[in-house]
């Protein structure tokens, strides 16, 4: 595997849910999470030009870059290209807004935010691939990858098409390692055999891991009674061969402690507890889901370009875990470059082109009920 020549921990901070009051950073709380982290050792933070509008890339400077030495930790952000840029102009004006916001002179992890179906497109078009490549001959980014939430064949497209890329950063979780939408096994087997290193985000997806249905709750309470929910998800992830450092969401000085009680240390799963997991993850596949494997046949007829798989994905994980904000949240993402279920007009050519026999009207309706409406 490709070595980035960094001594990185298992853990990094992920910076996209950090501690609010009265609708802004705590930045207090966040020093304090800052310096823990960094006393157990840990040296890896995660941001993006777009978390919370820019105010963690502000936030990350106040609480990190202004009260440590450099040497001390690695920076990461990402460019969305996809989200708001009508130049290229514009699009690469979102580098130097992260610079300017976080402070640093070079960032140790740069990363192109999100490719995947259309939205690579726009990174071509506003030309960030040869952008970002001088950036880099330049020294202002140490190390240059991308993350993406697309299937493992996208995943492969790009790979190939631009090897110059020296990481990815994936969702791996144990709940979706087998899913054939979040393709969590298959994207990183894939990275695997292009010998990337890999960074982990949303191992815990996005908590619902930390808060799952009782009786698989139970699995795990039984086999390790002291053991946060959410320390399975995060070993699962850290176990795996390649991974660099698995990010979390932290947003309390609580759960940042939880984590570091089994990180500081780490241990990969043993293989008896890899088989708990195992119970866990049969356990959660047997509750009732939309049967869409994410073949995007669907998308093409569409008249209203409406994202079908990523409001059944969000679906899927809104029967699962009945986590309404976060449901809603990542569903306005999903539909942020796309038609929204209530754009449909019923004129049912996505049905006649279903694999899957999906009624798929009927669905859309029943996300419009959840998703949408007040
Ligand atoms: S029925 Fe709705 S979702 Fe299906 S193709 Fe027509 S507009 Fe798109
Ligand atoms: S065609 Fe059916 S299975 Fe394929 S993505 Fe669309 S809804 Fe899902």
């Amino acid at each position: 595997m490709a070595d980035l020549g960094e001594k990185i921990k298992k853990l990094g901070f992920g910076l996209m849910r950090l501690p609010m009051k009265n609708d802004k950073i705590d930045i207090e709380q966040v020093k304090q999470m800052v310096d823990l982290f960094l006393e157990k050792g840990f040296t890896y933070f995660d941001t993006a030009h777009v978390y919370n509008d820019g105010q963690s890339e502000a936030a990350i400077k106040k609480a990190l870059v202004d009260r440590y030495p450099r040497d001390k930790y690695q920076l990461a952000t990402k460019l969305a290209a996809w989200l708001g840029p009508q130049t290229a102009k514009e699009a690469q004006d979102m580098f130097w807004t992260s610079l300017e916001r976080t402070g640093v002179e070079c960032f140790d992890f740069y990363l192109l935010h999100n490719l995947g179906v259309g939205r690579t497109d726009s990174f071509e078009h506003f030309g960030i691939w040869d952008f970002l490549a001088r950036q880099k001959q330049e020294g202002r980014i140490r190390h240059l990858g991308f993350s993406m939430h697309a299937t493992a064949d996208r995943l492969e497209e790009v790979l190939e098409q631009h090897p110059e890329m020296e990481f990815v950063q994936l969702q791996i979780n144990y709940s979706d390692w087998e899913s054939g939408i979040i393709q969590s096994r298959k994207c990183y087997e894939v990275a695997r055999k292009y010998n990337k290193p890999i960074i982990v985000m949303e191992p815990v997806k996005g908590g619902a891991l930390a808060d799952l249905p009782e009786p698989v709750a139970d699995i795990l309470r039984r086999a390790a009674p002291e053991a946060s929910l959410s320390s399975w998800a995060i070993r699962f992830a850290a176990s795996l061969e390649g991974v660099v450092t698995v990010l979390s969401g932290m947003s309390s000085v609580a759960q940042m402690k939880d984590n570091l009680s089994y990180m500081a240390d780490f241990k990969p799963l043993s293989p008896d507890e890899l088989a708990v997991v195992e119970k866990a993850r049969s356990a959660l596949a047997e509750i009732p889901q939309i049967p869409c494997t994410d073949c995007h046949y669907c998308l093409k007829g569409c008249p209203k370009h409406i994202a079908i798989p990523g409001t059944f994905k969000v679906m899927n994980d809104y029967l699962l875990y009945h986590d309404l904000n976060t449901a809603r949240y990542i569903y306005n993402w999903e539909t942020s470059s796309a038609g929204k279920a209530s754009d449909c007009i019923e004129c049912g050519q996505c049905e006649t082109a279903c694999p899957q026999s999906i009624p798929i009207i009927k669905e859309l309706a029943e996300a419009v009920r959840v998703l949408e409406q007040q």
